[in-house]
């Protein structure tokens, strides 16, 4: 019986992927390698979305070739935002790769992998949905990206917005319940736009709606949301539905409605600030997160000074911050110039990072000897009980005897960190 092997990196969007690659590898008989040196399929699931993320894709790659010459027969493909329509570039850089796909578009390794497979062990047709890893799961309900900001490739790589029937995804989501997931995490790059693009235009809050009555299922959240599609309605839903958990990923990517306008992202620095006035007056501990680019072209000190004062008004929970690399095929690659110097990126990315450890510290503080419910997902490196609130904030909790993977449990909080909270069981279901 072959195997297969596949190497993620990137966001939770292509883990998602790899796992729907996996399943249907899976269905034509292959199983997972726990190395790539066991297996017949290699994949490595590209990201290109900053600099360094694609400096370890050509890292991975490179460490295959001796593989590959070692293993003639083993299949190597290259999946993921590195794919563009054409290929030949990469073919020259990486002579050793057998497949290159395009995001989501499994069907050239598929065809290899069909020719490869022992009939035998094939399975019937039918929806393939990823065998789950744990109490946990991504759900894909729309792809692709309308958006265009300047900054990003996302647009070039993945394609249009499509989005997924909604009888689809909650045959997937019931699917999972009754193979023992309590969480379902539904992604898109702008999963709130989902439905646009479907007839009768079911909404993202319609959806939640319908998967919150599935029985056997514990809490729902979405990623990511672009502040535009992000209605009153949906936030009204995510207050007001049970499993939907208190917790949205808003980017704002900057403070200063220049650098917004630059970056093409539709929306100014007011309309975000009221965006958050309305989530928080319908959810006031809601978690909150976002995305931020440091020394985008142009960004001047006050610009990014804008940025700071937004981060210390709001105070999110989770800051992901990035100094802006110049992405190849982009709008801003073509229009504008990346003309701040290396080390003034470094200093703005460090003084986001240093403050919002310091907003994180003293949120986490707050909740020192609350009562909090906690989705328990595994053991960590300690073998202490590991999971998440439903603001997604990280908790670790001593292990007693029983096993309470997939359990909702009562944790009282009693130390705190920027990164995460310690707590003592207090009760569990
Ligand atoms: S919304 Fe903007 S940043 Fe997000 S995937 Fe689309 S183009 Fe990229």
């Amino acid at each position: 019986m072959g195997s297969y092997y596949i190497w993620t990196i990137g966001c939770q969007m292509n883990v998602a992927d790899s796992e729907r690659l996996g399943a249907h590898l899976e269905r034509l008989g292959f199983q997972a390698a726990q190395a790539p040196e066991a297996a017949d399929i290699l994949v490595v699931n590209s990201c290109v979305v900053r600099q360094h993320a694609e400096d370890r894709v050509a890292n991975k790659l490179h460490a295959l070739r001796p593989l590959k010459r070692k293993n003639p027969n083993a299949v190597i493909a290259l999946m993921g935002c590195m794919v563009g329509p054409k290929t030949e570039d990469l073919q020259h850089r990486f002579p050793h790769v057998d497949v290159f796909m395009r995001p989501q578009v499994y069907d050239p390794l598929l065809e290899v992998a069909r020719e490869r497979a022992d009939l035998a062990s094939c399975q019937d047709e039918g929806p393939v949905v990823p065998n789950p890893t744990g109490p946990t799961a991504f759900v894909p309900v729309i792809k692709g990206c309308d958006e265009f900001c300047t900054f990003c490739i996302v647009p070039y790589r993945r394609g249009r917005q499509v989005s997924r029937p909604s009888e689809e995804i909650v045959a997937e989501v019931r699917a999972l319940a009754e193979r023992g997931v309590r969480e379902v995490t539904l992604l898109g790059q702008t999963v709130d736009a989902y439905g646009l693009d479907l007839r009768g235009q079911p909404d993202l809050a319609d959806l939640l709606t319908e998967l919150n009555g599935i029985d056997g299922l514990a809490r729902l959240r979405f990623l990511t949301s672009h502040p535009r599609y992000m209605t009153r309605k949906l936030i009204r839903a995510v207050a007001d539905l049970d499993k939907v958990c208190e917790h949205i990923n808003v980017p704002f990517q900057a403070g200063d409605d220049d650098v917004l306008q630059a970056m093409r992202r539709t929306y100014t620095r007011d309309e975000y600030r009221r965006l958050i006035a309305d989530i928080r007056e319908a959810m006031p501990e809601a978690g909150l997160s976002t995305d931020v680019i440091v020394g985008f072209p142009g960004e001047t000190d006050e610009q990014f000074q804008r940025t700071v004062d937004l981060l210390e008004e709001v105070r999110f929970d989770v800051v992901h911050v990035a100094a802006y690399s110049v992405r190849p095929g982009t709008i801003a690659a073509r229009k504008l110039s990346d003309d701040l110097p290396k080390d003034v990126k470094q200093a703005r990315l460090r003084q986001v990072e240093q403050l919002q450890e310091g907003i994180a510290a003293g949120i986490n503080a707050a909740l020192v000897g609350r009562e909090v419910e906690v989705l328990v997902e595994k053991r960590d490196a300690l073998g202490n009980w590991e999971g998440r609130t439903r603001t997604h904030k990280l908790v670790h909790f001593p292990a007693g005897v029983s096993d309470l993977r997939g359990e909702l449990v009562t944790v009282t909080i009693t130390r705190a960190s920027a990164w995460s909270l310690q707590g003592e069981l207090v009760a569990v279901g």
